[in-house]
């Protein structure tokens, strides 16, 4: 099936390999993006004709444009969400735009006729203050936003996923949602504007670490996000769904060795050793971002991802296809020198 899609956040990571699922599957697709001025920069990395692909300006922090970005769309890809490098100041300047912006996008899809509501969450909202026994999560799992683990983008996803489920089971009658809640997204890079989920496999890559710190993610391959998108865009009986996004659960050693193997004398500044724990700590004491995510050392968060492989059919591709991918792409478009 075909139709016309909203996609919000069509400059970023995610948003642009879906636009391009999308068009190629036969989609007309708006998309938003908070600046009209980078419409020419952005149309050759995502295709399409001004026909089927149009772009709106509409900011998560406001109201203007989200309507007239709906307008004749049948289905929305809710993507957009603030995603920083760095840790902010406050944790409203994440979790307010995150969860207004969702509630915007669903008031305007809901004002707009939209029958299909497929919102861009992640394994943030599922897999945080749970005992550091729990190792391995499914869709039943819940952040608890009020734990010591929770930084702020963490708390953002959860506070988002779930109010905007509220707002639907209380006003979304004749809108089906679901969610696809992904892990560390890694894969092909199209520009030098890349996702903050991408900066680990640079920092590896460059030698810029002394060592390998214990720190692991599950790890998700983009184009195996964006036909997870696809997937709840399209197939029957969605309402209420969540999919958790994810393929193997890496620690940096093991990302360390798939560029090595997998890349030879390019991958010549890759780190050997592992950084103790406690330098990481030392280290999390003067540098924010290190501070923000000290709750990961050591802490192996798995992913059961039966519920999409039954239900979408959806499936993973190897792991080292997604780090190698994005490793060459960095090399390629001068991102890291090697
Ligand atoms: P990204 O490349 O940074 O894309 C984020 C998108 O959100 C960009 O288009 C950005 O627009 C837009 N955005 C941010 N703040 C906005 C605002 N105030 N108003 C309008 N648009 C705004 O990151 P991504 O990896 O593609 O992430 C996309 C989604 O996937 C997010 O919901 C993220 O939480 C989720 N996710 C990502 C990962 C991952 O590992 N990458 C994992 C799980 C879930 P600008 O270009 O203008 O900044």
């Amino acid at each position: 099936m075909t139709g016309t899609v909203l996609v919000s956040g069509g400059s970023g990571y995610i948003g642009g390999e879906l636009i391009r699922q999308l068009l190629a599957a036969g989609w007309t697709v708006h998309t938003t993006i908070r600046n009209l001025s980078r419409e020419a920069e952005l149309r050759p990395l995502l295709g399409g004709t001004p026909e089927t692909l149009r772009f709106f300006a509409a900011d998560l922090m406001s109201d203007a444009g989200w309507a007239e970005a709906m307008t004749g769309c049948s289905h929305v890809a809710h993507v957009a969400s603030p995603l920083p490098a760095n840790a902010p100041q406050h944790d409203d300047e994440l979790i307010v735009p995150a969860r207004d912006g969702a509630l915007r996008a669903l008031k305007a899809a809901k004002a707009a006729g939209v029958t299909r509501f497929v919102m861009t969450s992640s394994m943030a909202a599922i897999a945080y203050g749970h005992p550091r026994n729990r190792t391995t999560f499914t869709e039943a799992d819940w952040t608890k936003i009020d734990s010591p683990d929770a930084y702020a983008y963490v708390k953002s996803k959860t506070i988002a996923e779930r109010a905007a489920r509220e707002w639907v089971a209380a006003n979304g009658a004749g809108m089906e949602f679901c969610t696809v809640n992904p892990t560390l997204v890694l894969g092909p890079l199209h520009s030098g504007d890349f996702s903050t989920s991408l900066e680990a496999i640079k920092k590896i890559l460059e030698g810029s670490m002394p060592g390998l710190p214990n720190f692991g993610f599950g790890v998700v391959d983009v184009r195996d996000v964006a036909d997870m998108h696809v997937r709840c865009l399209t197939l029957p009986d969605m309402a209420n769904e969540r999919f958790i996004a994810s393929g193997p659960f890496l620690w940096m050693r093991d990302i360390a060795a798939i560029l090595r193997e997998g890349l030879g004398p390019q991958a010549r500044k890759v780190p050997k050793r592992k950084l103790p724990d406690w330098l990481v700590r030392i280290a999390a004491r003067f540098d924010p971002v290190i501070r923000q995510v000290i709750g990961e050392l050591g802490h192996e968060r798995d992913a059961d991802t039966s519920h999409a492989r039954v239900r979408l059919g959806w499936t993973a591709r190897p792991v080292q296809d997604s780090v190698l991918d994005t490793a060459r792409d960095m090399i390629r478009l001068g991102i890291v020198k090697v």
